[in-house]
């Protein structure tokens, strides 16, 4: 695409990605063989953010084995290597596991063989459900916290904002960072710039997606002062319908008040997206440079939560 060649070569990193997101349509019917294909794609055909969250619960729940979550990461890995994306912080959703009643600690186990295989350097984060409540949470943080050390760098929440406001978890919060955990923050996706005050308020230090922030001039000036980077995707909040269409994105008025950026996909498998096509449509559809996107590829880097993701 014009203005975008050589970005597919360019060492890259992605730092807001879902590891059962990325189950493509394809990879749903090798995991559940007796699903009809007209059903997965029915599945995959949501429109808004409820309908997203019901699919993605949909997806988790064929997920039985540690062998099946091994089977995700290792087609994930590939991909991301093909795209030479060098360092991922993917997320588990912890607290679906622990939802569906299965024991954690081998379903981490085998995805992190996985990871230590690719070339790709991974760290992972995991993830609980705000609308799960405050003690499910902590049973993430725990998790995560017995990980510190063995490739979990950071806790975050997710789900629903309304339903589970974020001053819900503040020990939560706190129990992490003594934990020796990076926090970060699904906020101001579907509800609004407070959502994403909250959100710093329990010391996220980086906030997923955090578009509404566009609404709110002082947040701007705060989270360009304070240096706290927003993870944005934009084909994700197409696809959930909390954007209108590419064109409104608010990611170039984000940039433009700046704030610091970093792309990612997401969900890559439920959005049909790879990290080069969300560099392609921020140059064709939100008129981004190539000097521009440049820094923004640095910014993966820059604001990774492992010391060790390092510079190309
Ligand atoms: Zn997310």
């Amino acid at each position: 695409m014009a203005g975008m060649a050589g970005f597919h070569e360019r060492p890259k990193a992605e730092l807001h990605l879902h590891l059962e997101g990325s189950v493509t349509p394809e990879l749903m019917r090798e995991l559940a063989p007796e699903v009809s294909a007209e059903e997965i794609r029915g599945r995959f055909a949501f429109r808004t953010f409820a309908g997203f969250l019901e699919c993605y619960k949909w997806i988790v729940e064929r997920l039985r084995c540690p062998e099946d979550y091994a089977l995700v990461a290792r087609r994930l890995l590939d991909s991301l290597a093909q795209q030479n994306v060098r360092y991922a912080e993917i997320t588990i959703s912890a607290g679906v596991v622990l939802w569906k009643k299965q024991e954690f600690a081998p379903i981490y186990h085998a995805v992190h063989r996985e990871a230590a295989r690719s070339t790709v350097t991974v760290r992972w984060n995991l993830d609980a459900i705000r609308h799960f409540g405050a003690e499910h949470a902590m049973r993430v943080a725990e998790l995560a916290a017995e990980q510190v050390g063995n490739g979990v760098v950071s806790f975050g929440i997710g789900g629903d904002e309304e339903r589970g406001p974020a001053e819900w978890f503040t020990d939560v919060y706190k129990f992490a960072k003594a934990g020796g955990l990076r926090l970060t923050a699904h906020a101001g996706e579907t509800a609004g710039a407070e959502s994403i005050w909250a959100a710093l308020r329990l010391g996220a230090e980086r906030i997923g997606h955090g578009i509404r922030a566009i609404d709110d001039a002082a947040l701007l000036r705060h989270l360009r002062d304070q240096n706290i980077p927003l993870e944005i995707s934009v084909s994700s909040n197409v696809a959930t319908g909390v954007v209108d269409s590419l064109r409104t994105h608010p990611l170039r008025r984000l940039y433009d008040a700046g704030v610091p950026i970093v792309l990612n996909t997401d969900d890559p498998g439920l959005f049909n997206t790879t990290l080069e096509r969300e560099y392609d449509l921020a140059a064709s559809e939100l008129g981004f440079s190539e000097t521009e996107l440049t820094q923004i590829v640095g910014n993966g880097f820059r604001y990774a939560f492992a010391d060790s993701a390092g510079r190309p």
